[in-house]
């Protein structure tokens, strides 16, 4: 075996030919090759045909020519009309390999009875293997993991390598080259692995550097990743599920990616202009309804006058009339000769050409009852028409753009005030996602319960504070509150759930214990899509997130999405504003998604994790210079929730050996106000 072997993978889905975003698969099988396969396979090509077989057949027959020895294909291998993959395939096989459809539906039977229901080929069409996959990754990813073991073994004969070389140590032999163990069944154990990555979470006891070994560490584990997955099948109970999580492991990077692939574009809807509004971005262009301001105006307080030709107004005049703020009172023509008072703001008497500052004048005679000017003295000249007035649309005029779609109302910019100003009732802005927070676990409690716990009880701190996050970005949020670990509770819930919000976020059993039921739920039941469950960063390895078809009352088809996070407290508010504010700002249209960025230097040594990146949450604060530091809120052991407190931010601290020493500079994400250090 000097060269690898030539893989390819075709994706027979109709939805996912439309939108490749919606196959899971693909990246799948990738995996399992890449990390299973010894070291034997060159994924050369990867396809999407809708479930037609001349498209079907038509994407095979090209790979014939091109020599690649394994072709998998995944999906329409079911009951439904459209499944004809088998039907595709089998008319092209020169030879059929019954014992590999054998040797899946047996490792598949052994997880579900629904196996039943797949209907694989496999086989040999010139010098290629052919093997059809079910659709579902899971499924998929069980079936190829029964025979991956043997099949260089027989891509080689099928590629026409002399047999008897092949066989020449015997079965023994055979077995050992591909790593399996005698009389173990095709289905189990994955050994050889070519990498080894060990997942040591040294507990970061305390924030100063010096992070090892202070009682409270991290889990440890003493064996390698990698092997041995069974099932996610809740049913099969505790000595049949997967000891290592199935889901591939995601940078942030591309886990962020996904989300945003994966989250709808905004809704558009009417709102009134009113204090609900601040915080939603505009889906349309705004221009001003009316001219501010809507009449000449005074801007002092004085006298309105009509400028002669010379501009000379020194002399005394009569006060024919008074024009205060107070609008709607019938306005006398004002004459050369006549002067009007004015306050400022108020509209000029018709006829008025300008106003002069009652600093400019002297009060010469009073009415006889002492109560009104009678007359006042203008020191001016050189007056010009138009001092001291707003001309009317000076300030906007009508009709011109005010603000732009996709412009943010805030609450301290004024956009507020500029639409009330020009006249604008309402606005069309993006739908703001309405939010579910459930909390899931038999010992999780609500966390102003009277009384003492019981032994194993906890109280629920994840809902409030997920609740009072989203809340306080402006959105609103629905109590979904506690459910048990049972499957079927779970399932009623979420679906309920489904009725009401845009997105669920639930928190807890997303790690691989028995009871940690969400992403069997959200496949196996709600018939969703795990678009990952597993991202490399610290906390919130295990966060999980999902879309699931929905059918609204009004029968329109949607995706809504569920985020799965961590049950520890730390974890779960990490990978709320890591990860689901962005997706909840792309559905609000606001740009750009996610926590500000700022770039700050550390106040003090941090010590490092060796695999993951970390968001470690800190006090980020400005100094007299006007440079921000940033210092560690302490333990940062996921289920601490000790250092919650006073956090303002997560330090993007990069993978390593460590330590970043005081001074260095990292990336903050900034989840509040900037402290002041002075
Ligand atoms: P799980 O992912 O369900 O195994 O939860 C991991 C840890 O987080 C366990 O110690 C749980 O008790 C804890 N936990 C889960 N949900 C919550 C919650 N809502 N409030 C506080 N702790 C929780
Ligand atoms: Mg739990």
């Amino acid at each position: 075996m000097s060269s690898k072997l030539k893989a390819a993978i075709l994706i027979v889905s109709t939805t996912a030919a439309k939108d490749p975003s919606k196959d899971a698969s693909a990246e799948i099988l990738k995996d399992v090759l890449e990390r299973e396969g010894g070291g034997n396979w060159d994924l050369v090509e990867t396809k999407i045909v809708p479930d037609k077989l001349d498209e079907i057949q038509g994407a095979l027959k090209l790979w014939f020519t091109k020599q690649v020895n394994l072709i998998l294909t995944t999906g329409g291998t079911g009951f439904a009309t459209s499944d004809n993959t088998p039907e595709a395939v089998l008319p092209l096989l020169q030879k059929q390999a019954p014992g590999l459809v054998h040797g899946m539906l047996a490792a598949s039977l052994s997880v579900t009875p629904f196996a039943m229901m797949s209907r694989p080929v496999a086989g040999v069409r010139d010098n290629s293997l052919i093997i059809t996959l079910p659709g579902s990754p899971k499924g998929a990813k069980e079936n190829l993991q029964a025979v991956l073991k043997t099949l260089p073994h027989a891509c080689l004969q099928a590629a026409g390598m002399d047999s008897r070389t092949l066989h020449a140590g015997g079965i023994k032999k055979l077995e050992s080259d591909a790593g399996i163990k005698s009389g173990e069944a095709a289905r189990t154990h994955s050994h050889g692995h070519s990498h080894h990555t060990h997942g040591h979470d040294h507990g970061h006891g305390h924030s100063h550097g010096h992070n090892h070994g202070h009682g409270h560490g991290g889990p440890v584990r003493h064996t390698a990743p990698g092997a041995n997955p069974l099932s996610n099948d809740p049913s099969l109970g505790p000595s049949r599920r997967n000891r290592e999580s199935p889901y591939p492991m995601l940078e942030v990077d591309d886990a962020l990616a996904r989300i945003r692939e994966n989250t709808s574009a905004p809704v558009t809807v009417n709102a009134r202009v009113d204090r609900s509004l601040p915080g939603s971005v505009l889906a349309e262009d705004v221009k001003a309804r009316a001219n501010v301001p809507a009449f000449r105006a005074s801007i002092v307080d004085g006298y309105a006058v009509v400028v002669p030709k010379d501009g000379n107004l020194k002399g005394v005049f009569p006060v024919v009339s008074v024009s205060h703020a107070a609008p709607g009172e019938g306005f006398k023509h004002l004459n050369e000769g006549e002067i009007a008072r004015i306050t400022t703001g108020a509209p000029l008497p018709p006829g008025a050409t300008s106003v002069i500052m009652v600093e400019d004048t002297v009060l010469k005679t009073m009415t006889d009852d002492g109560k009104e000017e009678k007359e006042v003295e203008i020191l001016a000249d050189g007056v010009k028409e138009g001092e001291n007035i707003r001309e009317v649309g000076s300030d906007i005029e009508k009709d011109t753009l005010i603000l732009g779609k996709g412009e943010q109302i805030s609450a301290v910019g004024g956009e507020i005030g500029l639409l009330a100003a020009v006249g604008v009732a309402e606005v069309k802005v993006y739908q703001k996602p309405i939010v579910g927070v459930l909390s899931t676990g038999d010992e999780i409690v609500e966390h102003d319960r009277p009384g003492e716990l019981r032994l194993g009880e906890v109280r629920d701190t994840n809902r409030i504070t997920l609740m009072s996050a989203a809340q306080e970005h402006g959105f609103e949020v629905v109590d979904l509150g506690i459910a048990s670990d049972k499957p079927g509770t779970l399932e009623e819930t979420l679906r309920d759930a489904l009725r009401k919000v845009d997105m669920i976020i639930t928190t807890g059993g997303v790690s691989m214990g028995e009871l940690d039921l969400l992403k069997p739920t959200i496949e196996r039941s709600l018939g969703g899509t795990i678009h990952f469950g597993r991202v490399a960063m610290k906390p919130g390895k295990p966060t999980t997130f999902a879309t699931v078809p929905f059918k609204s009352n009004s029968g329109e088809r949607m995706n809504k999405i569920i985020f799965s996070l961590p049950g520890n407290p730390a974890s779960a508010i990490v990978t709320f504003h890591l990860f689901v504010l962005p997706s909840l700002h792309q559905m609000s249209g606001i740009e750009p998604a996610g926590l500000t960025k700022v770039p700050v230097s550390l106040a003090h040594d941090f010590s490092l994790d060796k695999q993951r990146p970390e968001y470690h949450r800190a006090v980020v604060s400005i100094g007299k210079d006007g440079t921000l530091s940033a210092e560690s809120t302490g333990g940062q052991r996921s289920s601490k929730v000790g250092s919650l407190k006073g956090a303002n931010a997560l330090l993007c601290m990069p993978a390593g050996k460590g330590p970043l020493r005081k001074g260095e500079k990292v990336d903050a994400l900034l989840m509040g106000a900037i402290r002041t250090e002075f």
